[in-house]
C-alpha cells in the first residue's frame, strides 16, 4: 500500500506535502518523495526512509513552488527500495511527473504490448509511460487530449491505481482506476491567498491542511485541476464500484472516512458484529477484553460495549518500533512482535482473557501474543479477530502474501484454533463484515476473502506473482543471514 499527496496553488506545497505525507506514514513507511513545481521549473527529489528522513527543513525550503506531489511508499513485490520510489517522471512528449497507490495486475502483458524498458520494478513508472504514449498518439496536447488519453490507459490497465500526476504545463491531474479499489479524495481551500486544490489517499491529510473536502474521485474519473483554479472531472468508465474492505479493517487512519463511511465508525460497528458472532458460539464469560494495539482498539473497545465486559489496555506498545509488517521476512517480524508489544500482568494474571485483533495474515502476531498473555499466568485466552479468514493473496497492492503463508488458506477454524494456542477462536463473518462497513457487499473487494477478484487475475499472472513473492522472501532472508 501506499499513500499519495497533491496540491496546485497553496503557498508553499513543500510544507504542505510533508505535512500531508505525514498524516498518511502509515500507509508506507519505505521510500518517500516529492515533485515540486514553482511555475517555472520543477524539482523532484525522493529517496528510501520515513518522510522525516528523506526530507529535512533544509531541504524542503529549498523546495520553491505552490504546487507539487508527493508519496509514502509501501513496498508489494519484487521491489527495489531506491530504484521504485515515487514519484516518476517523464520529459516527452510533455513533462508529467506522476505517483499512484494501487497494483497493477497485467504488468507484464503491458510492457511487452508497449515495448518498454523500464528502469524499475515499480508499476507506476509502468502507468506514466503508457500514458505519455497515448497521449503522444494525439494530434495536439490539449485538455481533451489528456482525457482521451488515460481514457485508453484505462482501457489497457488491469488492477487498483489512484494516480496523481503534476503536470507543469496544465495542473494537478487525477485518475481512479474503474472500480476504485484504492481511496482517493479531492478538497479545495479558500482564503487570503487564493484558491487552493489538494488531492489525497485520506481525507485527514485534507482535514489537517485545512482544506474542505469536495469529495471523492469516483471509479473511473479523471480530474484536471487548473492554474487558473479550476476543475474538470470526466467520468471515463462507470463501472460497479470494488472498494477494498482491508481499508475499513486495518489499513486506513481511523480518523479518515472514505467513500462517507468513517473508518472508527465501520471498526466500532465491525466489533459489535464481532461480539454477536461470539454470542452465537459461547455462552461462557470473559473477565476482560484486550486489544492488540493499535488498529484493533476500536474493535475491541465494541466487543466489550456489546459484551458488557470490561475492556483493558493489557499489551503495551512501543510506539517507537513502526508496523510489524515491514519487517519484510519472517525472521526479523517474529522478533518485532515480542519487541512491540508488552503484557501488563496485572490485567491478564488469572483472567478470562478475550484478545481482540483485526486481521489474522500469517498468523505471527496472534502466536506470539497468545503465548506471551498466557506465560503471565491468563486463565484462558480467546482470540477474536475483527475480519473473516483471510484465505486468498492480494493483488491490488495490500501485502497479504502466497496463499502457503496464509494461515487460514487452507486450515479449518479449529486447526487454526489450535496452531495459535487459543481456548477458542472467534472470526467475523462476511455478513458481519459487511454490515459493519455499511456499504453494499457487491460494492466491496472481498477476494482476499472468497477469491471473487475484482478484476480478471488469469492462473499465471498468480502463479507468477507467488513465485515473485517467494524469490522475495528467499532474497531477504538471505541479505539478513
Ligand atoms: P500476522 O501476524 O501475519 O497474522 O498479521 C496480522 C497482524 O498484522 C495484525 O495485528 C494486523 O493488525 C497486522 N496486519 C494485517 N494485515 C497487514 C498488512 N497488510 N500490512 C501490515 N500489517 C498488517
Amino acid at each position: 500500500m501506499c499513500g499519495i499527496v497533491g496540491v496546485l496553488g497553496s503557498g508553499k506545497a513543500s510544507s504542505e506535502l510533508y505535512n500531508g505525507l505525514l498524516a498518511i506514514q502509515h500507509r508506507g513507511q519505505n521510500g518517500a518523495g516529492m515533485y515540486v513545481f514553482d511555475g517555472d521549473a520543477a524539482v523532484l527529489k525522493k529517496d528510501k526512509g520515513l518522510i522525516g528522513e528523506v526530507f529535512d527543513e533544509e531541504t524542503l525550503e529549498g523546495l520553491e513552488g505552490s504546487s507539487g506531489i508527493g508519496h509514502v511508499r509501501y513496498p508489494t513485490i519484487g521491489s527495489d527500495v531506491e530504484r521504485d520510489a515515487q514519484p516518476f517522471k517523464v520529459e516527452e512528449p510533455i513533462e508529467i511527473a506522476m505517483a499512484h497507490n494501487g497494483n497493477i495486475v497485467n504488468y507484464r502483458e503491458m510492457v511487452e504490448e508497449y515495448e518498454l524498458e523500464l528502469d524499475s520494478t515499480c508499476d507506476l513508472e509502468l502507468i506514466l509511460h503508457i500514458f505519455a504514449k497515448e497521449l503522444d498518439k494525439e494530434d495536439k496536447i490539449d485538455e481533451d487530449a489528456l482525457f482521451s488519453a488515460v481514457e485508453r490507459v484505462m482501457e489497457k490497465l488491469n488492477g487498483s491505481y489512484s494516480v496523481v500526476a503534476m503536470i507543469p504545463d496544465f495542473g494537478l491531474f487525477l485518475f481512479r482506476d474503474p472500480k476504485g479499489i484504492r481511496p482517493f479524495v479531492f478538497g479545495k481551500k479558500v482564503n487570503l491567498n487564493g484558491t487552493s486544490f489538494a488531492v489525497a489517499s485520506e481525507n485527514t491529510v485534507l482535514d489537517i491542511l485545512g482544506y474542505k473536502v469536495l469529495r471523492d474521485v469516483l471509479p473511473g474519473e479523471a480530474i484536471l485541476i487548473k492554474e487558473d483554479r479550476s476543475y474538470q472531472a470526466r467520468q471515463l468508465k462507470n463501472m460497479e464500484p470494488k472498494h477494498c474492505m482491508f481499508e475499513w479493517v486495518y489499513f486506513a487512519r481511523p480518523d479518515s472516512t472514505i467513500e462517507r463511511i468513517n473508518v472508527y465508525e465501520a471498526r466500532f460497528r465491525l466489533g459489535r458484529q464481532l461480539a454477536k458472532e461470539w454470542k452465537k458460539k459461547n455462552d461462557h464469560k470473559l473477565d476482560v477484553v484486550i486489544p492488540v494495539p493499535d488498529t484493533a482498539r476500536t474493535h475491541a473497545l465494541a466487543v466489550a460495549e456489546e459484551l458488557d465486559i470490561p475492556y483493558r489496555e493489557g499489551l503495551l506498545r512501543n510506539r517507537y518500533i513502526g508496523r510489524t509488517f515491514i519487517m519484510p521476512d519472517q525472521t526479523s517480524r517474529e522478533t518485532a512482535v515480542k519487541t512491540k508489544l508488552n503484557p501488563i500482568i496485572e490485567e491478564v494474571k488469572g483472567k478470562k482473557v478475550g484478545l481482540v485483533d483485526d486481521s489474522i495474515v500469517r498468523g505471527t502476531t496472534s502466536k506470539k501474543l497468545i503465548k506471551l498473555i498466557r506465560d503471565c499466568k491468563a486463565e484462558e485466552v480467546h482470540f477474536l479477530v475483527g475480519s473473516p479468514p483471510i484465505v486468498s493473496p492480494c493483488y491490488y497492492g495490500i501485502d497479504i502474501p502466497t496463499k502457503e503463508e496464509l494461515e487460514a488458506s487452507d486450515k479449518t477454524i479449529k486447526e487454526i484454533e489450535k496452531d495459535i494456542g487459543a481456548d477458542s477462536l472467534t472470526y467475523q463473518s462476511i455478513d458481519g463484515l459487511v454490515r459493519g462497513v455499511a456499504k453494499k457487499k457487491d460494492h466491496l473487494c472481498l477476494a482476499c476473502l472468497d477469491e471473487n477478484y475484482p478484476t480478471r487475475v488469469r492462473e499465471d499472472i498468480r502463479d507468477y506473482f507467488e513465485d515473485m513473492r517467494r524469490k522475495e522472501r528467499k532474497k531477504v532472508k538471505q541479505g539478513s543471514n
